[in-house]
């Protein structure tokens, strides 16, 4: 792999850091009039040390978050992963052995003070908004999944955060950094999946406590790191006979209290435990409210969760873009750089386009991910905040569909272009290639979140709904443009013909291309948003240009198909 700062080395991430993204209203959003800040003259209380007092004090901190992040990633991890996705998992007598490179990276970015990167700094978190966690994973992706992944995992306990009394929250928060836990999210089961309304584990109460019963499936990071600690935030069905979403409840429950029966040998990930987990009347602890697990809580996770893998998507196809712009400008055949060779060229300028398509997204999405939680968590709930909220539910989805299906295809692009070496383990491209295969199927499939967005598309875009003013705005920001005016034109026909279809199976099977056309529709926007804020906005505008292309053909594509099955 590359050996460089994966955050310094990256033109557009750079650009965008230094530029694009509009920290004032970033830092304004997260920061809640410098709260934190001002609490700390008061109270001298270590956790809030690092809280910014202006926005250029924020940046600077980001900056030095990213440089360090990025030194780690590009100049360390990303140099033994392939070592470590060879050597990959061991199981022995129910424990899981990571190979110790993996350890080693893992302990790098800890003693960077990396891990609690998702928290809040009252807790003892880095206290950052989402758009700089993002930026922060897509360049540890880009280094390895496995071991981000596994860095990552406590960042689920995020759930915590957000619905489990204080009390637990200070009890276990601060623990869960200090003592470098794995967190594992114990939803799937061996015959529930995308079907996680119809859970088995069974958890029932004697004396006050709580013991659960019951088969969880794939679950990453269940086992922990070699002997370390590890919990698992496990859905379970509470109430004697209940069935459905609403008779499911959360509960911690700890490593000590559940066996790992197995791991999955698996495509890729080769060093991430994907574990099966038995719950023998284990002890757990309940998570807020009984019957709140999946219909309240899960639900109101997903929307990070999601640009948590939106994140990974620009990560592995960053790292296969740009393994595949070098070995393009290395390699030979007719007497000139494969590079020059046009059909090449034109596999790498669709993914640099795509890529930074997809980081627009992510940028978007986890900005607004921000603009209605940092307002729940600050208790100012305003009808502005609500507006965010709804366009989040539609936009998450949006995006990790997108950008986990887009990785798909880039780094199957990016291993053409190495031809031959790229199916053979010499190169990065067949481990990228085998990991980028998961991104469209966990943390939901992109079926799943079709299903998720298509409601928001198809109200949003009533005469005056959220998701059409919502691209009114953008429309209105960019100004005129012709190629993105055609698109839209398009666009509203595959809405409207979806309408008219009648059966439930034809929406339901149809509503693919209204979710794809959306999607294009709302990046084309956000690249456009992107150049108004660039240097040189000149720069973006062909490869801005193309992307509308691209998106006027699939926008188009998708009304023809769409007529079709009237
Ligand atoms: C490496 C790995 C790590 C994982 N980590 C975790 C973890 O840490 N915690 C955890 O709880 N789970 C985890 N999972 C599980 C993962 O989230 C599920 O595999 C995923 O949600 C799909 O569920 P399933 O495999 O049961 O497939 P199924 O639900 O059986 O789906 C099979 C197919 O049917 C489609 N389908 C199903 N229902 C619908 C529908 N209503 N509409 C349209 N299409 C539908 C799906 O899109 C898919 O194409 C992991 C899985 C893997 C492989």
């Amino acid at each position: 792999m590359i050996q460089s700062n994966y955050f310094t080395d990256n033109a557009d991430l750079q650009e965008h850091f230094n530029g694009i993204v509009d920290w004032t209203e970033i830092v304004s959003v997260y920061e809640n009039g410098f709260a934190d800040a001002a609490e700390f003259k008061k109270s001298g209380n270590p956790r809030l040390e690092m809280a910014p007092a202006s926005v250029e004090d924020a940046v600077q901190y980001y900056r030095e978050i990213l440089q360090s992040a990025g030194e780690i990633a590009g100049k360390h991890v990303a140099q033994v992963a392939r070592d470590i996705d060879r050597e990959g998992l061991k199981f022995e007598n129910g424990n899981v052995i990571h190979p110790q490179k993996m350890m080693d990276a893992i302990q790098k970015y800890r003693e960077a003070g990396l891990p609690p990167i998702a928290f809040r700094r009252k807790y003892g978190g880095l206290g950052i908004p989402g758009v700089v966690k993002a930026f922060a994973s897509e360049l540890m992706y880009r280094a390895d999944t496995s071991t981000t992944i596994a860095m990552g995992s406590m960042g689920l306990a995020g759930i915590l955060e957000k619905h489990a009394s204080e009390e637990a929250k200070q009890k276990w928060i601060p623990k869960l950094i200090s003592e470098n836990y794995c967190v594992a999210m114990g939803l799937s089961e061996p015959d529930f999946g995308s079907d996680l309304p119809s859970i088995r584990t069974k958890a029932v109460q004697r004396d006050g406590k709580w013991y659960l019963t019951g088969t969880k499936r794939f679950q990453t990071v269940a086992c922990g790191l070699n002997g370390g600690p590890a919990i698992m935030l496990a859905l379970a069905r509470t109430g004697e006979g209940s069935t459905g979403a609403k008779g499911l409840s959360f509960f911690i429950v700890e490593r000590k209290d559940y066996k790992i029966t197995g791991i999955e040998k698996k495509l890729g990930l080769k060093a991430s435990a994907t574990c099966e987990v038995a719950l023998e009347d284990s002890p757990g602890e309940l998570v807020g409210k009984e019957g709140y697990g999946l219909v309240r809580y899960v639900i109101g996770m997903l929307n990070g969760a999601r640009m948590g893998i939106a994140a990974q998507g620009v990560g592995i196809s960053t790292a296969a873009y740009m393994e595949a712009k070098k070995y393009a400008a290395e390699r030979i055949q007719f007497g000139k750089p494969i590079a020059e060779i046009p059909a090449v060229a034109r596999m790498l300028s669709r993914m640099e386009r795509e890529i930074a398509a997809m980081r627009s997204l992510m940028i978007e999405g986890a900005s607004i991910v921000d603009r209605y939680q940092c307002a729940e968590f600050n208790g100012k709930v305003t009808d502005e905040s609500k507006f965010w909220e709804k366009i989040a539910n539609t936009i998450t989805p949006i995006s990790k569909y997108y950008n986990s299906e887009m990785c798909n295809e880039l780094v199957d692009d990016a291993l053409q272009v190495f031809g031959g070496s790229g199916y053979t383990e010499d190169y990065d491209l067949a481990r990228l290639y085998r990991d980028a295969r998961i991104t469209n199927i966990y943390d939901g499939t992109t079926q799943i979140q079709v299903n998720a967005a298509i409601g928001g598309v198809i109200a949003g875009m009533a005469p005056s709904g959220q998701w059409r003013q919502y691209l009114d705005a953008l429309t209105k920001r960019i100004g005129k443009n012709e190629a993105i005016a055609e698109i839209r034109v398009k666009f509203e026909e595959v809405v409207e013909s979806w309408r008219k279809f009648e059966a439930r199976e034809v929406k339901e099977g149809m509503s693919f291309e209204v979710v794809e056309s959306a999607a294009r529709l709302v990046n084309s926007l956000l690249l456009e948003k992107a150049a108004l804020r660039a240097k040189n906005p000149e720069a973006r505008k062909k490869m801005n240009h193309d992307y509308h292309i691209d998106s006027l053909a699939i926008v188009t594509g998708n009304g023809i198909r769409l007529r079709a099955e009237a």
